[in-house]
């Protein structure tokens, strides 16, 4: 029973020929170990999206289909989208044909070995296994720093994310059906496939250096995925305009008091007094007006963006 569930590696590719060809082999030595294990079936593929790249990516991915087309399948996009979309591609295409799919990067740093348990956590009824990084040794100090920082941050704003986790993930047919039914255009798949619910779980290994080639996530790219991440999923922030607000609100009401002691004994010169009550009362009615039209326009955005209500795990109904 168990070899006839189809897995598909979904990996998304921008310039990697460097990788391409190393990454090949171990998934290929991967997929064949699983399928002689009998743990998927002979229809599991390993499935490249070039993400418009400009160097020899898509021509190694299409010799390697070409090669073996029982191993490798490729999907090409028209033009760079970025990892997120490139990604997304890759599952929405891979869900046609696919029971279970995992997620991972081009250049080595999530351990392919992880593969085997996350396989197993789905034979024993998991829809959701994330990849979680035991160890970020490799990392330089700053990415470790930064990387670990931003985990906090979204935690503290109440966003539902897994510490650590990047995006290799096991994910099963159904929860990728989940995820196709999120219409947003300003994809954060971390903080997307929690909200999907299921059966879920973790699975810790080692993250390992970049095996060739540089990251593709420069600094600017990095702190535009935070800002995207946070901003896509928390409306706290447009809170703390409104937190602001009241707080600039009572302290002008203390200094208008203070103002008014102070010019009562006569310390003051003229048009002190209503200078500085005008100041900090204006300020502070600015930021609480500012905070109550955020508030409206996070509810548009949350509106628009057309998340799914709810996903059914199970009906129970007898006719
Ligand atoms: N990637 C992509 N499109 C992009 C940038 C990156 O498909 O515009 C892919 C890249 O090929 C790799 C994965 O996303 O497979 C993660 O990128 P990288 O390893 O450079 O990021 P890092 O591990 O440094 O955060
Ligand atoms: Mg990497």
């Amino acid at each position: 029973m168990l070899e006839n569930k189809t897995l598909y590696i979904v990996v998304p590719c921008y310039k990697e020929q460097e990788v391409l060809p190393e990454t090949s082999k171990r998934l290929r030595a991967k997929v064949m170990e699983l399928r002689e294990q009998g743990k998927i079936s002979g229809a599991s593929r390993v499935m490249f999206v070039n993400d418009g790249s400009s160097d020899e990516t898509w021509p190694i991915i299409s010799a390697l289909h070409e090669k073996e087309p029982e191993v490798f399948s490729g999907v090409n996009l028209s033009r760079n989208r970025g990892h997120q979309n490139a990604l997304l591609a890759g599952l929405l295409t891979a869900v046609n044909f696919a029971d279970m799919i995992i997620s991972m990067d081009a250049d080595l740093q999530d351990d392919i070995n992880a593969v085997d348990a996350m396989v197993d956590a789905y034979h024993d009824g998991y829809e959701v296994v994330y990849g979680v990084r035991s160890k970020r040794e490799t990392d330089t100090f700053f990415k470790r720093f930064t990387a670990e920082g931003f985990y906090k941050v979204m935690k503290a704003l109440g966003v539902d994310i897994v510490f650590n986790h990047a995006d290799y993930r096991l994910m099963s047919r159904r929860a990728v059906e989940g995820l196709a039914q999120f219409s947003e255009v300003n994809l954060f798949l971390r903080g997307i496939v929690p909200q999907i619910g299921y059966k879920w779980t973790t699975v810790t290994y080692e993250r390992a250096e970049r095996f060739a080639g540089e990251s593709k996530y420069p600094l600017k790219k990095m702190i535009a995925f935070a800002a995207d991440g946070i901003t896509s999923f928390s409306v706290k922030p447009i809170r703390l305009v409104f937190s602001a607000g009241v707080i600039v609100f009572l302290v002008s009401m203390i200094m208008l008091i203070y103002a008014l002691i102070a010019k009562l004994l006569g310390h003051t010169s003229a048009g002190w007094t209503s200078l500085m009550g005008s100041i900090w009362l204006i300020g502070g009615i600015q930021l609480l007006g500012l905070g109550i039209v955020g508030e409206y326009i996070g509810k548009i955005y949350n509106e628009t963006k057309r998340r799914p209500r709810f996903i059914i795990e199970s009906v129970l109904n007898k006719e």
